[in-house]
């Protein structure tokens, strides 16, 4: 038996799959406009994880998983940097490069499908206009709209009241929406920009994309939809309504949610500033460190981030490393791994929501045996590279790269010491100890 939290449920349940032996996974992608940061490289190595675990399971899995390239965000970002706003396609490709970069340095494996939105726009249209003609959507002004009254179930998902969401909700001026709790399909842009629909010129909403796509390439009905917890409202709980209400069957049987990743207690987010891009993170760390340092957390939980942390883990995953080094990948059979008792107790954990920080407790309990036993060592190779996803080569030790931010702390901190600012100098001090930069004072 294996089982998975199902936001829908609340609950842990059995997974089944719709088809025998084929899975069908869509995660909600980045929206192109800057840096992806830690707090995406956890949602997506999660996914990867399971993706990796339900292949072991013997399953085909078609994975998908999309770029949201048009936005008002990255339109802003083309704006402010190029100075023209339909310039965003640059920016984009540029970001989608670097991204598929980290994503292969931290060993996810590249979904099967990965779909931008600008391909995708006579596809979103035909979407929107079923939706019109099955009364769910209205044109308001050259805006279209989803009518949250025509799906009655709406906030099933994400357990919200549509009574409790009215309150105090008004209809902004300016807005051309009925109801404060509609959202758009469709928005109007001026003659000749963007796209020509039947409503005129315009491009599409966000959530409505995903709907589209996750049916166009996985089908009404999928197996497992993903995506960070912050995605869960209004988003999916939007592309639930657009789905269901097109189709009138259920949309994704399983919906999976990473747990958060938080930075001084606060959810990391572009929008807070407090974020930690992937890019710099691997000037200090190798991929598979950060890697490793995802996965002794269930995927489930919130993860609070600090450096100290990611330090130990460091010196855990050089002590696997080290521990398994010499040793072959191992190619037993699902059924050899279950019936070697270390190994299935590995699995066991798996079993269990994913459970990949109970997987390397087991782990890390055997190291010893490992070591006098080259068979059970190979096997446990085997479940922590393929499942896991960790290339287990040993790290080189390495000088942490200084960035002009640390630089910038290093100066100030000279500054101050100049100055016989001795406390603002200790606290500079503190502050890059936190950060894993230990300060040495020449005499
Ligand atoms: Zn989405």
């Amino acid at each position: 038996m294996v089982t998975l939290t199902n936001t829908l449920s609340g609950k842990k349940e059995t997974f089944r799959s719709l088809q025998p032996d084929r899975v069908t996974l869509y995660a909600c992608g980045i929206t192109p406009y800057d840096r992806a940061h830690i707090g995406h490289a956890r949602s997506y190595v999660s996914f990867d994880l399971l993706y990796r675990w339900l292949i072991f399971l013997g399953y085909d899995v078609t994975y998908c998983r999309n770029f949201t390239d048009i936005d008002d965000k990255l339109l802003k970002k083309a704006q402010s940097v190029l100075g023209d706003q339909m310039r965003y396609p640059e920016i984009a490709e540029k970001i989608i490069a670097q991204y598929q970069n980290e994503m292969k340095a931290l060993n996810c494996v590249s979904p099967y499908y990965e779909p931008r939105v600008t391909d995708h726009i006579p596809l979103i249209i035909t979407f929107i206009e079923k939706l019109i003609e099955k009364g769910h959507a209205y044109e308001s002004d050259g805006d279209v709209y989803f009518s949250i009254d025509s799906f009655p179930e709406y906030g099933k998902l994400s357990k919200q009241r549509v009574d409790e969401l009215c309150t105090g909700a008004r209809v902004q001026p300016g807005e051309k929406k009925y109801d404060p709790l509609d959202f758009a399909l469709w928005k109007k842009e001026s003659e000749g920009t963007f796209w020509k629909s039947p409503w005129g010129w315009g491009r599409p909403g966000w959530h409505i994309e995903c709907s589209a796509l996750a049916s166009y390439y996985l089908g009404d009905q999928i197996d497992i939809h993903g995506g960070g917890r912050d995605l869960l409202f209004p988003h999916h709980e939007n592309e639930v309504a657009q789905s269901e209400s097109l189709t009138g069957k259920p949309f994704a049987q399983f919906w999976i949610h990473n747990g958060l990743m938080r930075l001084d207690a606060e959810k990391m987010s572009k929008s807070l500033g407090n974020i930690i891009a992937i890019e710099d993170i691997l000037k200090q760390y190798d991929p598979m460190e950060l890697r490793f340092y995802f996965l002794q957390h269930h995927y489930h939980s919130p993860m609070e981030f600090s450096f100290s942390d990611l330090d130990g883990a460091c010196k855990s995953y050089r002590r696997l490393c080290r521990a398994l080094h010499d040793v072959a990948i191992g190619t037993f059979s699902k059924e050899h791994l279950e019936a070697l008792p270390i190994t299935a107790r590995m699995l066991a954990f798996l079993k269990d929501d994913l459970n990949s920080a109970g997987l390397l407790g087991v782990v890390f309990e055997n190291l010893d045996t490992l070591k006098e036993n080259q068979a059970l060592a190979s096997a446990v190779k085997q479940i922590v590279h393929n499942i896991l996803g960790l290339r287990l080569q040993i790290v080189p030790e390495k000088e942490q790269a200084i960035t002009p931010e640390i630089q910038k702390l290093i100066d100030e901190r000279e500054a101050a010491r100049a100055q016989k600012d001795w406390a603002r100098a200790d606290a500079i001090r503190d502050q890059l100890t936190q950060m894993g930069y230990e300060v040495r004072d020449r005499k």
